[in-house]
């Protein structure tokens, strides 16, 4: 079913798996173009449900509610990466998928991943497979001090990972991991962080957003700046990393690229996201056209947009409690808030954000 990719009409339903602000945001993207959506997620506090035509609240593994969910969608795509190999499997055989759940399995494993991508001939930081703390002694030997340790999968956020600095003991570093296989990744004296989010169409064109600077505080995303600053070249160089990935996976719809820009202006390729990503959402107000739509336009058969940017662009995410602070941004001139509708304020949790067009 994944390979026939039909183009739909404005009135045709698309089914979104996730149901979290990017979902949210999909939802809204895909109205202003005349589409309806349905939206699957288990959570019933979900921000897209808020704002959708449909939902269905189940659970990823009840195939009664995904067999229903499916006859109810013309297409179907997902905001986050850890949908269920199974559910999307499931879902394929009934009603296209886009992008190929096939990427999935890629993405949702950090070792298959950068294997993929140095696979390329794209650098990412050195790394080692760790599947016993055995393994982690020897790696921590060869690759050295500081590095990183990281789960295999489920990782987000600076979740599942532990520093090896100095005096870390392996084994207690493997434990507090969560005692499960792991890579191990060289710490990268990056100059800067950087993603590149990219769109490609059901006919293999790819359309690059400019590249973004990211800023993250406590592992978490807190600001991104447009244009980052780096050299043209560099920036044509982190553009067609993401090309090549985006079009080694047969990709149809947006991915993002995060990337470390060390300071003789290499970049290593940090993380694939197969989804629209929060360093996209400057484009929500910054951009002719949004990651959300561009990965609505993909995903219905439509052509994509060429995105231009409106000038210096910075989005800042409100996180837990700073969202208590938006009314603060509502008289800047040039500024847009978005919030996302979550009733329960946690510490690290994504509320909101704000977009700033800055000029020129
Ligand atoms: P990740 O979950 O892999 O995206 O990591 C979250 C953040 O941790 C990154 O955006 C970096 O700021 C930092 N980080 C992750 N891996 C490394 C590394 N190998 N060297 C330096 N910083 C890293």
């Amino acid at each position: 079913m994944t390979a026939v990719s039909p183009v739909l009409d404005p009135e045709a339903t698309i089914g979104i798996l996730g149901g979290g602000q990017l979902g949210r945001m999909l939802v809204l993207a895909a109205a202003r173009l005349g589409f309806k959506c349905h939206v699957f997620a288990p959570n019933p506090d979900s921000p897209a449900f808020d704002v959708v035509h449909r939902v269905t609240c189940a659970d990823y593994t009840d195939t009664e509610a995904l067999d229903r969910f499916a006859s109810d969608v013309d297409v179907v795509t997902y905001e986050f990466e850890n949908v269920p190999a199974e559910t999307a499997a499931f879902l394929a055989a009934r009603v296209p998928v886009l992008p190929d759940p096939a990427i999935l399995a890629t993405t949702q494993d950090r070792l298959v991943e950068k294997n993929f991508v140095a696979g390329l001939g794209i650098p990412t930081a050195a790394f080692a497979d760790i599947p016993s703390p055995g393994k982690l002694k020897a790696a921590i030997e060869h690759i050295g001090r500081p590095a990183v340790l990281k789960t295999r999968r489920f990782g987000y956020d600076g979740k599942g990972q532990v520093a090896i600095k100095n005096g870390t003991d392996p084994d207690a570093a493997w434990r507090e991991a969560g005692g499960q296989p792991c890579i191990l990744e060289a710490f990268v004296p990056f100059e800067r962080e950087v993603s590149v989010v990219a769109a490609r169409g059901h006919a293999g064109g790819v359309e690059c957003f400019d590249v973004t600077e990211n800023e993250h505080r406590d592992h978490i995303l807190k600001t991104s700046r447009v244009p980052a600053a780096l050299s043209e070249r560099d920036a044509a160089q982190a553009r067609r990393i993401a090309e090549i990935i985006a079009q080694k996976f047969g990709y149809v719809g947006v991915l993002a690229v995060e990337m470390f820009l060390l300071r003789e202006g290499e970049l290593l390729v940090n993380e694939i996201a197969p989804r629209v990503h929060n360093s996209g959402h400057w484009t929500l107000d910054g951009a002719s056209v949004s990651q959300f739509e561009q990965h609505i336009r993909a995903v219905a058969g439509w052509p994509l947009a060429k995105p231009l940017r409106h000038g210096r662009v910075e989005m800042i995410n409100l996180i837990g409690r700073e969202v208590e602070d938006y009314r603060r941004y509502l008289n800047v001139p040039g500024t847009a808030v978005h919030l996302y509708g979550k009733t329960a304020v946690r510490p690290g949790r994504k509320m909101g954000h704000v977009t700033r067009v800055i000029g020129e």
